[in-house]
């Protein structure tokens, strides 16, 4: 039961998050107008705003203007679902569920948004520093945290000064300075390691396959967000588990 509600649940916060994706980085409000269509401007009828299914019923059209409706919808949507429920099924109900919702719930937007614009807005990165450190008071792991939210700066930081001594421009953006803090502050310093490891090895080989594919050189800019929330994410979920397997056994 609790699981079909989980699904449920993360498809319907997923909903809310395609909203903050779309509205956020352009300052509109993000409860009032209810949802439109981006083309024809028509409001869009509550029986065909139901997460994941309207896209698939709809085949992804505007039942007005039958202009495309982006698969950002249904991908966001869908990936928000089966996180929360694989999160209900890892953690069980317990503050550490709670911690890692509210964290993907950052995560996911944040990507989307820095895929396509190239920036983090500073409302949710650092909103999430201070949410991620008073759940690591309740959580017990508040001096890790801080720590780790403070090598998450320092690191981005060193990255940013090596890349305009090598490249001579910036490699990275400030935001992800406060992303990178705020992955900190909820996985804690020693897990915060595995992050830059699993980030940079995303990273680079998202870069490869683009330069093989020629969409990019070595030289042109790829946005860093969207990797280090996957490393975030795999450390929150696994960084424990590994620390104690391959590095303390
Ligand atoms: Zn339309």
């Amino acid at each position: 039961m609790l699981t079909v509600f989980f699904f449920l649940f993360g498809a319907a916060i997923g909903s809310f998050l395609n909203v903050v994706i779309y509205r956020l980085p352009e300052g509109k409000s993000l409860v009032w107008p209810g949802s439109h269509c981006p083309q024809c401007g028509e409001k869009i009828r509550w029986f065909d705003n139901i997460p994941i299914l309207s896209y698939i019923i709809l085949q992804g059209k505007c039942r007005d203007c039958g202009n495309e409706i982006s698969i950002r919808y249904l991908v966001v949507e869908s990936i928000t679902a089966v996180v929360y429920l694989y999160a209900y099924l890892h953690y069980g109900i317990s503050l550490e569920l709670l911690t890692f919702l509210v964290f993907t719930s950052l995560l996911i937007p944040i990507s989307f948004i820095d895929f396509s614009t190239m920036l983090i807005p500073d409302s949710l990165s650092i909103s999430g520093i201070i949410i991620g450190l008073l759940f690591s008071m309740f959580r017990g792991i508040i001096v890790v945290s801080c720590i780790g939210a403070a090598i998450g700066a320092i690191y981005i930081l060193i990255i940013i000064h090596i890349g305009k001594a090598v490249y001579k421009k910036d490699v990275m953006g400030y935001g992800d300075i406060k992303l990178a803090a705020m992955i900190g502050a909820f996985v804690g310093w020693d897990s915060f390691l595995l992050t830059i490891l699993f980030s940079s090895l995303f990273g680079s080989l998202f870069g490869l396959v683009q330069i093989k594919r020629g969409k990019s050189s070595m030289k042109s800019l790829i946005p860093y967000g969207p990797f280090l929330a996957i490393g975030g994410f795999i450390t929150f979920l696994f960084g424990r588990w590994i620390i104690v397997r391959f590095f303390l056994g």
